[in-house]
């Protein structure tokens, strides 16, 4: 099994925050679309025929497309790799795309599942950051969806903004789940170099919550939402029982994926690509034949450290008996040792043949997941 990642970089406006590759020239959409479904062509013996189990239309703001765009990349990946296996097609949409008549459009087209970046039900802050919907906009978003009969909802809400407060955080969790959603991804505000959020908080615009903080935010979030019926199934994502993200599980399981459009990544046990950061020598490499992109070799350590990253997080684990077919038993040993002092304070344990992180641990899996990778 494997999946498919489309990014589609285009934004109406840009959010303060953001560092994922994204345009506002939306006049480069038709030749884009082109690209793209050249690009899934070109590619197709990179996932070695591998049935195609999840899609996901990522970005930038795919809500951004029309019908007639959706139309033809389902079409190329109709003929190129086959959807009759596919069990999960997420868009990601932002709030304010998802009026009635776009949600009528999108009931043609075989997306099962919609991910919504909300982010907080915080106006102000909503303003601040650049979003271009208010919590309103979003609560509606959701029951539109709801009405358009989408049965597989996920948002995702970022904590620890400027300014942020315990009361105001629990407001956010308390809004979310009274959405009644299946799946909640929340991530901490992170001040990446070069954002105008960056900037501001150098300029001291604005004020960076503090660590005891973040970490009261993120037990909030994870009381709450067990409270409220959703499991915590890796560091930041929780779901309704069965609802997990299947695409983004395939990442955390080492599943094979072929992601296509400028920035986007792939990997198929061996090797993994990254194309270019810039749509327009992305159009152009495509247009001429030739991918613009990098890509590395995985080697033993690389794998081996890929996979305790990627398992850990999640709340399968590492599975044991499948490190040591991988990796062999010296490497099992290794990570064994390593991982002795947090078993015996309670930080891992051995669970179903793999292991994983306790509630303890997830505080600091960071720490332990660096501590059990090979350095050579
Ligand atoms: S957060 Fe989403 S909508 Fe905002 S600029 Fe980034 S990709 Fe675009």
């Amino acid at each position: 099994m494997a999946g498919i990642y489309l990014h589609i970089p285009f934004c109406k406006t840009r959010c303060i925050y953001c560092d994922f590759y994204s345009t506002t020239r939306s006049e480069l959409i038709t030749r884009y679309i082109h690209a793209l479904c050249n690009e899934l062509k070109m590619r197709k013996e990179y996932l070695k025929e591998e049935k195609i189990e999840t899609v996901y239309f990522g970005g930038g703001t795919p809500s951004q497309l029309g019908e007639e765009d959706f139309q033809q990349i389902f079409k190329a990946i109709q003929k190129h790799y086959g959807l009759e296996d596919c069990r999960e097609i997420t868009l990601e949409a932002n709030p304010d795309d998802l009026s009635k008549e776009y949600l009528q459009m999108l009931s043609a087209l075989p997306f099962n599942r919609i991910s919504m970046g909300i982010q907080t039900f915080d106006d102000a802050t909503l303003k601040l950051l650049k979003r271009r919907h208010n919590a309103r906009t979003a609560t509606e978003a959701v029951r539109r969806c709801r009405e358009a009969g989408y049965q597989n909802i996920s948002i995702d809400l970022i904590y620890g903004l400027p300014g942020e407060t315990k009361e105001r955080w629990e407001k956010d969790l308390r809004q979310a789940i009274s959405l009644n959603v299946e799946h909640i991804s929340a991530y901490h505000l992170i001040y990446e170099e070069d954002t105008p959020i960056y900037n501001m908080l150098k300029q001291h615009q604005i004020c960076e919550v503090d660590e005891d903080s973040s970490l009261e935010f993120f037990t909030l979030l994870i009381e709450y939402l067990q409270k409220a019926g959703y499991e915590h199934y890796e560091i930041s994502n929780f779901c309704r029982p069965g609802y997990y993200s299947r695409h983004n599980t395939s990442y955390w399981k080492g599943i094979p994926y072929l992601g296509c459009g400028p920035s986007a990544h792939s990997f198929n046990g061996t090797t993994r690509e990254w194309n270019i950061s810039s749509i327009d020598r992305y159009i152009k490499g495509i247009e001429e034949g030739q991918r613009v992109f990098e890509t590395e070799y995985l080697g033993p350590t690389t794998r081996y450290n890929e996979f305790i990253i990627t398992t850990m997080r999640t709340v399968w684990g590492t599975p044991i008996e499948k490190l040591k077919q991988l990796f062999g038993i010296e490497m099992w040993e290794y990570c064994r040792k390593m991982a002795t002092p947090y078993l015996k304070s309670g930080k891992l344990e051995e669970y179903e043949g793999a292991l994983r992180l306790t509630r303890e641990g997830i505080f600091i899996s960071d720490s332990i997941m660096s501590d059990l990778l090979w350095v050579d």
